[in-house]
């Protein structure tokens, strides 16, 4: 059994920020009754240390058309923050400081595809020409923001976190949301319908600032 995630990445929070939006975003979806407080590791179709979504919580598999008979279902949701864990307290959560060599990196293992901020030109991570993404990936887990790209085609230097995606296959970021049990395509539709707008409203996005990426895992 493979399982899907649907991530949010915040591209633009600072280290500094995000520690923050993240216990803000717990407490809020905590408040309106979307998610269970304490974290867990054994949610169904969820590989990560995430909140239960409550049965009773519409706004997630609000996105989801009803005519698929199969309709998959978001089972739990990871709030990432880079070289942070969440732990369970006795009335909730809490947020610590805990080094990860590869938080804050989201992509795609089905595949990866970059695209450079200055002139569009894209890389596909594996194939040869993909060593300057290798090399920023490898960057990241020691230098975090110091990691960039030399981009091949127009040589360009830029920050990693800038390079963007067409295929919503990767997005580097120090708040990341996880959504797991589904790819929420609804998220991605232009224009969004409002089921979408309203779920990254309730995710703490509210000028469709985040990255969204489709995870198989
Ligand atoms: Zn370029």
């Amino acid at each position: 059994m493979s399982d899907k995630c649907t991530y949010l990445v915040n591209r633009r929070i600072s280290t500094a920020d995000a520690p923050g939006a993240a216990r803000e975003l717990y407490r809020s979806l905590v408040e309106v009754g979307a998610v269970e407080p304490h974290p867990r590791n054994n949610i169904p179709l969820c590989l990560a240390t995430a909140f239960a979504v409550r049965s009773d919580c519409p706004h997630f598999d609000a996105l989801v058309p009803p005519k698929y008979p199969r309709r998959p279902h978001i089972t739990g949701v990871a709030i990432e923050v880079t070289d942070y864990e969440w732990r369970a307290e006795p009335g909730g959560a809490e947020l610590t400081p805990r080094y990860r060599a590869g938080s804050g990196l989201f992509f795609n293992n089905d595949g990866v595809e970059a695209v450079c901020p200055g002139c569009g030109h894209v890389i596909e991570l594996g194939p040869p020409g993909s060593e300057p993404l290798y090399k920023a990936l490898d960057d990241w887990c020691s230098m975090r923001d110091g990691a960039s790209v030399v981009c091949p085609n127009c040589a360009n230097t830029s920050p990693l976190h800038e390079w963007d995606t067409a295929s919503h296959s990767f997005a580097v970021g120090h708040l990341g949301i996880g959504l797991w049990g589904g790819m929420l395509g609804a998220l991605t539709e232009e224009p969004q319908p409002p089921s979408a707008l309203a779920l990254r409203r309730l995710l703490g996005d509210n000028a469709n600032d985040y990255a969204v990426i489709y995870c198989h895992i």
